[in-house]
């Protein structure tokens, strides 16, 4: 008889998003084998208080005292003794190093996750990423902290989870073998529109997306297509490839998920229903496969699968990815600083659609990284705050030549 094993503790950074709610839908499938140990949020209080009483963390996170009380409260008042509340962005990266800890979900959108996700990857955690922005970021720093921590480092992300599928051995035998990626874009809601029609789209419409449902900034993203060139350098910086092995086509389906193109020309693609739960399933469960809960494919019902190339009059901000690759170490950083603070101009309403292209390119030509070769953290912070500022005086410029 096999020993029983020890069940693997899970930490879900960002547990009341689109990509946390998904992993708890996975773990409460599979109570043998994961145990909850942390959550965190942001704001949504009484979301966290409620996932708390279902799964018993030993630690849960909010940002500020006053929701950390509102949140202790509750769960006293549930007779809830279970979870220990605590509070600002140090016990993030607390709980993601904390030794009780073997796998994190890093599933918190944008800059903001990337101290935690460093404090996992010096941990040497199981490290689950779906928040994207950190390693556009962190880049080179990122990918050392994991290999100086010894944390195994698993994609999230649709596409790169994909390639990982089809190469799971060790990355130092893959680049031998790949030719070029080819990730998929859907191509968003507004694939089929008129470069010119695209000024007036209200948030609403920009977050409407036809296959996936998910939080507002990637949705966002997706429909600019931002999405796409921050999982291009995602893509470089996982496989360890030069930016020109990374490209992209439009499928709009979203059933294949992104391709290898090998060297002697065969093609490895990863399929399947677009649902976040099999990436997550498959990043908690590697290198083993779990019951995901998304419905497989049934290929008799499959309309057929089609493929089209970006329309770059449509999508300009996707040759921003290879144009920040190109230009000096931090640039990534820059362009993803712009593109934070342009989409959430544009979802209050303070910029036009179409601007957060023009934010973005400009901030990358305003902003100089000058990053010293031995860069930590705290100038990559540095940096990120500076980009945020011009974006903030380019957003403030064209807002004020609106009226
Ligand atoms: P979401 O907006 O639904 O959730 C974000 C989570 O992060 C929430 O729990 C929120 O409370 C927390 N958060 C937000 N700002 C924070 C801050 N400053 N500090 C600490 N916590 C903060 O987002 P999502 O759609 O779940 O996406 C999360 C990440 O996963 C993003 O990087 C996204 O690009 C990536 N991703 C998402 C999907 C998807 O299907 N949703 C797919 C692939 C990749
Ligand atoms: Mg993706």
């Amino acid at each position: 008889m096999s020993e029983p094993r020890r069940r693997l503790r899970v930490a879900i950074l960002g547990s009341t998003g689109s990509v946390g709610a998904s992993t708890l839908e996975v773990v409460a499938r599979h109570p043998e084998r994961f145990e909850v140990f942390g959550l965190t949020s942001h704001r949504r209080v009484a979301e966290l208080v409620e996932q708390c009483l279902s799964f018993k963390p030993r630690i849960a996170v909010l940002p500020d005292r006053a929701q950390a009380q509102a949140a202790r409260q509750a769960l006293a008042e549930r007779g809830a003794t279970a979870t220990e509340v605590l509070e600002g962005p140090e016990a993030l990266c607390q709980l993601a190093r904390a030794p009780e800890v073997d796998a994190v979900m890093a599933a918190i959108v944008g800059a903001a996750g990337l101290p935690a996700c460093l404090a996992a990857a010096a941990a040497g955690k199981r490290l689950l990423l779906a928040n994207k922005e950190a390693l556009v970021v962190g880049g080179g720093l990122f990918m050392r902290a994991v290999a100086e921590g010894g944390a195994t480092l698993l994609p999230i992300d649709s596409e790169h989870s994909a390639i990982f599928q089809c190469l799971p051995e060790d990355r130092r035998t893959w680049k031998r073998r790949i030719d070029h990626l080819v990730l998929t874009a859907s191509g968003g809601p507004f694939r089929q529109r008129a470069p010119d029609s695209l000024h007036g789209v209200t948030p609403q419409e920009a977050v409407a997306h036809p296959n996936w449902v998910m939080g507002r900034k990637i949705s966002v993203d997706s429909a600019s297509m931002m999405n796409k060139a921050l999982e291009v350098i995602e893509a470089r910086w996982l496989f360890d490839l030069e930016p020109a092995q990374v490209r992209v086509v439009i499928h709009p389906q979203s059933i294949i998920h992104s391709m290898v193109v090998c060297r002697d020309a065969s093609v490895l693609a990863q399929l399947g229903t677009p649902d976040m739960r099999v990436p997550i399933a498959y990043g908690l469960s590697f290198p083993e496969r779990i019951a995901s809960g998304a419905p497989a494919l049934d290929f008799t019902r499959l309309q057929g699968l089609s493929f089209e190339p970006v329309d770059e009059r449509l999508f300009p901000g996707l040759a921003l990815a290879w144009q920040a690759l190109a230009a000096a170490p931090g640039t990534t950083a820059v362009l993803n600083a712009a593109n934070e603070v342009a989409v959430e101009a544009f979802l209050q309403g303070t910029i036009r659609f179409t601007d957060i292209h023009s934010v973005n390119a400009h901030t990358l030509e305003r902003v100089e990284p000058r990053l010293a070769a031995d860069h930590g953290l705290g100038d990559l912070l540095d940096l990120d705050r500076r980009a945020r500022v011009e974006a903030e005086r380019v957003v403030h410029a064209r807002a004020a030549g609106r009226h």
